[in-house]
C-alpha cells in the first residue's frame, strides 16, 4: 500500500451551519432538518475509514491553524476581518448560501492548516510520505480572494497551492477539482495566472449555474490555464473516465505540475442530494488512482486531496473510500450496498467533453485533434 497521510482536527465537528430553512412570502419559515454541510460528513467518513481498517495503514497528523499570511496570499485584509467580525456577532450569514457560527473563523483557519499541513506532508516533510487526505471542514472551492460563498469561508486549496509556491518555490501547481459543483472561487483566484493550472470536472449549470462554461479558458497570462469540462446530469464513470481520457491527462502531461493538488468533492455520486450524476465508489477510486499515477510520472508521486463537498450522508463515506482506495492502492473487503449497474457513456457526454477538448485546443497540443488522445 503507498504511504499515506491522513490529516483530521476534532475541531471540525464545531463549525455549525445549522438547519435548511424554507421561507414563505408571508415571512413564515419551515425547519427541514440540519444544513448539508454539517458535522456529520466528516464523523462518517472517518469512522468508514477506522471500520475498513484503512486509517490504521495511514500516518495520522493533527493540523494547526492558517496564519494571516497564509491567508492574505489569496484573500484580502477585507475578507479576513468580514470572516472574523461574522462570526465575532454570532450572525449565521457569511456569504451567499455560506453559514457558520461563532468559532466558524477559527474552525476554517484549521480546515486552510490542514490543506497547508498536506503540502507540506507531499513535499516531504513527513519522511516517507508524498501524499495525504486531508479530511477537512468548511470546504473551500467555492470561496473567492473576496467573498464566502457556497458552505466556503476560505479557499482551502489556493492557500494550500500558494503555500506550495511561497515555501517550496514551485512554479507550476495543477489542481484538478472533481466535486460535481464548478470551483468558482478557485478558477477566479488564478484566472490570470499560469502559474497554477485550474481543471475542474462538474455538472453543467449545477452550482453556480453561471459559471464553469467551457469558454472560460482564463485572460492574459492565465490563458489557456483554466480548463473546465461540464458534463450532463447522468454521467457516470464511463462519461468521467472519457474526460479524463480526452482532456484532464493530456493537459497534465503537457503542463507537467511539480504537485497535484485534488479538490475532492464526493458529490457526483449516484445518492447525493444536491447533484444528478451517478460515480460511485468504483468511479472515485478510478479518478484518484489515476491522478496518483499522473503524480507518480511528472511529480515524483506528489499529491494532495483535500475535502470539498459531498452531501449524501450515506454515501459520502463509501464515496470517500474509493478515493482512499485509489490514493493508497488497494481495495478493501466492503460490500457497497447502494452499488448500482454501469452507466454506458452517453452521447451527451462524449459531445460535451468533445466541446472542452475544443476550446482548449488553442492553448495545448496534447489535444490537437491530429494527435492520437491519450490511452
Ligand atoms: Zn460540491
Amino acid at each position: 500500500m503507498k504511504p499515506t497521510g491522513f490529516i483530521f482536527h476534532e475541531d471540525y465537528v464545531k463549525h455549525d451551519t445549522g438547519t435548511q430553512v424554507y421561507s414563505f412570502p408571508d415571512g413564515g419559515t419551515m425547519n427541514v432538518g440540519l444544513e448539508f454541510e454539517n458535522h456529520h460528513r466528516v464523523r462518517y467518513i472517518k469512522e468508514m475509514l477506522e471500520k475498513s481498517g484503512l486509517l490504521q495503514q495511514m500516518h495520522s497528523v493533527i493540523p494547526e491553524p492558517a496564519r494571516d499570511e497564509d491567508l492574505l496570499r489569496v484573500h484580502t485584509e477585507r475578507h479576513l476581518a468580514h470572516i472574523r467580525d461574522t462570526a465575532a456577532k454570532g450572525l449565521r450569514v457569511f456569504g451567499p448560501e455560506a453559514y457558520g457560527c461563532p468559532v466558524s473563523e477559527e474552525v476554517a483557519r484549521l480546515s486552510a492548516g490542514g490543506a497547508i499541513k498536506a503540502v507540506d506532508i507531499a513535499m516531504g516533510e513527513e519522511s516517507g510520505l508524498t501524499q495525504a487526505y486531508a479530511l477537512i471542514r468548511p470546504p473551500g472551492h467555492h470561496a473567492s480572494s473576496d467573498q464566502a460563498m457556497g458552505f466556503c469561508l476560505y479557499n482551502n486549496v489556493a492557500v494550500a497551492a500558494r503555500y506550495a509556491q511561497a515555501k517550496y518555490g514551485l512554479s507550476r501547481v495543477a489542481i484538478i477539482d472533481w466535486d460535481v459543483h464548478h470551483g468558482n472561487g478557485t478558477q477566479d483566484i488564478f484566472y490570470e495566472d499560469d502559474s497554477v493550472l485550474f481543471i475542474s470536472l462538474h455538472e453543467a449549470q449545477n452550482f453556480p449555474s453561471d459559471t464553469g462554461d467551457v469558454t472560460e479558458t482564463g485572460a492574459g497570462k492565465g490563458e489557456g490555464y483554466t480548463v473546465n469540462v461540464p458534463l450532463p446530469s447522468a454521467t457516470g464513470e464511463a462519461g468521467y473516465r472519457h474526460a479524463f481520457e480526452q482532456v484532464v491527462l493530456p493537459v497534465l502531461e503537457e503542463y507537467r505540475p511539480e504537485l497535484v493538488l485534488i479538490s475532492a468533492g464526493q458529490d457526483p455520486n449516484g445518492m447525493d442530494p444536491l447533484s444528478r450524476m451517478m460515480v460511485m465508489r468504483p468511479g472515485f477510486r478510478y479518478m484518484a488512482r489515476t491522478l496518483r499515477e499522473l503524480a507518480e510520472r511528472v511529480c515524483d508521486g506528489r499529491v494532495v486531496v483535500l475535502q470539498e463537498g459531498g452531501y449524501s450522508l450515506p454515501y459520502l463515506p463509501i464515496a470517500t473510500l474509493g478515493v482512499i482506495e485509489g490514493l493508497m492502492d488497494c481495495e478493501v473487503d466492503f460490500q457497497d450496498p447502494h452499488s448500482i449497474p454501469e452507466r454506458p457513456l452517453m452521447e451527451e457526454a462524449i459531445q460535451a467533453v468533445q466541446k472542452s477538448r475544443h476550446a482548449l485546443a488553442p492553448y495545448w497540443n496534447h489535444l490537437h485533434d491530429t494527435q492520437t488522445a491519450h490511452k
